[in-house]
């Protein structure tokens, strides 16, 4: 690589170097007040990002770990249990369901579609013992977002805890977790929210709670959410030692979040898909999802075009001119590619640059990006 690199995969995203200098900080005694203090602090924040009353567990883990820590600690064997899903990451909680004794009723769609509410009113409808609704909100490999904002509503009202995978949606997306009726919301740093991987961060409320205490899960456990509520919630002792330098840099981005307003941070996601989007278009290239009102905020999906080798494209991207994008992810790769825009990303500057050197070689590979057309789509949509 001759120059600079610029990454823009579907995550992790670039982080802004006032998070990456909040992790530098010296290490904290984790029960030093003033780190006790700073991570109450990180809590609140939370609870203003998901827009909650509810409680903050903030697990040790990458977000994987808090998805499958909802699974354990609430699915009892036998438990039905309707699983969503318009992509790789909803399909991939289903192995979640099948290990801790759940029974699985799926509503699967083509993974450039999304979940209506009539789908889910239906299954309930004709499976009245559902016990957990899970869902993908930003279906990250698939470009595409479900309507978590009408299905939540629907599950509750038929008695089931809803279980939303927001990994990539919040700080990213309008997520309203207390008014859209999410019992268990999960998202991670690493995406919208600005920092690095390596944690957990879910908002749980009370229906969970009960939940998770009739379905009595094991404690002492890596994936113990009890633990961290009896332990840390309640009595202020830790489970185990706290990743302290994440704690910090989660809290800079927090703040950097704050300090822009939420539905600020909201709208740059949104004008900066927008502008991707119709870079994409102007150019010349189809966007994956089949329709632009599921394209998710966080990346934009879009179909390689014929003649074209996901691998190869890739890497002469990053060889040729330092721009970093994500092939398709599991069973999508070799049919899309990838555009993140989140975070400290989600700037017109560095979907700008994208737009440029992606148009640039996809030329150098025979396909006639149309690249002048494609930066003045853009920038209308972003000025
Ligand atoms: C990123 C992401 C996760 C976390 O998984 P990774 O292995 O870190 O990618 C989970 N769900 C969704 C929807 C995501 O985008």
């Amino acid at each position: 690589m001759k120059y600079d690199k610029l990454t823009m995969s579907a995550g992790p995203a670039e982080i802004h170097p006032r998070v990456s200098k909040a992790a530098a900080e010296p290490i904290l005694y984790h029960y030093d007040p003033a780190f006790k203090q700073l991570h109450h602090g990180v809590e609140e924040k939370l609870k203003k990002l998901f827009l909650t009353s509810n409680d903050i567990i903030i697990m040790q883990g990458e977000a994987i770990l808090g998805l499958e820590a909802a699974a354990f600690s609430c699915i009892r064997p036998g438990d039905t249990c309707l699983n969503l899903v318009t992509g790789v990451f909803g399909k991939w909680f289903e192995d979640f369901i099948h290990m801790y004794g759940g029974k699985v009723v799926e509503i699967r769609k083509d993974y450039n579609s999304s979940i209506t509410p009539e789908e889910v009113r239906s299954a309930f409808e004709k499976n009245p013992d559902i016990k957990l609704m899970s869902v993908v909100h930003s279906e990250t490999p698939s470009g595409t977002i479900n309507p978590i904002n009408e299905l939540c509503p629907i599950a509750k009202e038929y008695g089931a805890i809803t279980l939303v995978d927001s990994v990539s949606g919040v700080a990213g997306s309008e997520v309203r977790t207390d008014e859209w009726g999410i019992d268990i919301c999960i998202t991670g740093p690493q995406k919208c929210i600005g920092a690095m991987p390596g944690l957990s961060l879910m908002a749980v409320s009370p229906d969970a709670w009960q939940r998770i205490a009739a379905s009595n899960p094991a404690r002492n456990t890596f994936l113990s959410m009890l633990d961290w509520k009896e332990k840390w919630l309640t009595h202020g002792a830790f489970p185990y030692t706290p990743s302290v330098s994440l704690i910090y840099a989660l809290n800079a981005a927090l703040d950097m979040i704050f300090e822009e307003g939420l539905e600020a941070v909201w709208k740059r996601h949104g004008d900066c898909a927008r502008a991707c989007r119709a870079g994409l278009k102007a150019m010349g290239l189809s966007l994956w999802p089949e329709s632009e009102f599921i394209a998710t905020d966080c990346c934009t999906a879009f179909k390689i075009p014929e003649a074209i080798e996901s691998a190869s494209f890739i890497e002469h991207l990053r060889e040729t001119y330092g721009v970093v994008i994500s092939p398709g992810y599991g069973e999508l790769n070799g049919a899309l590619l990838r555009i993140g825009h989140m975070g400290h990303t989600a700037k017109p500057m560095p979907v700008m640059t994208a737009l440029t050197f992606v148009g640039k070689a996809l030329r150098d590979r025979g396909f006639p990006a149309k690249i002048g057309d494609g930066l003045e789509a853009a920038l209308s949509e972003l000025y």
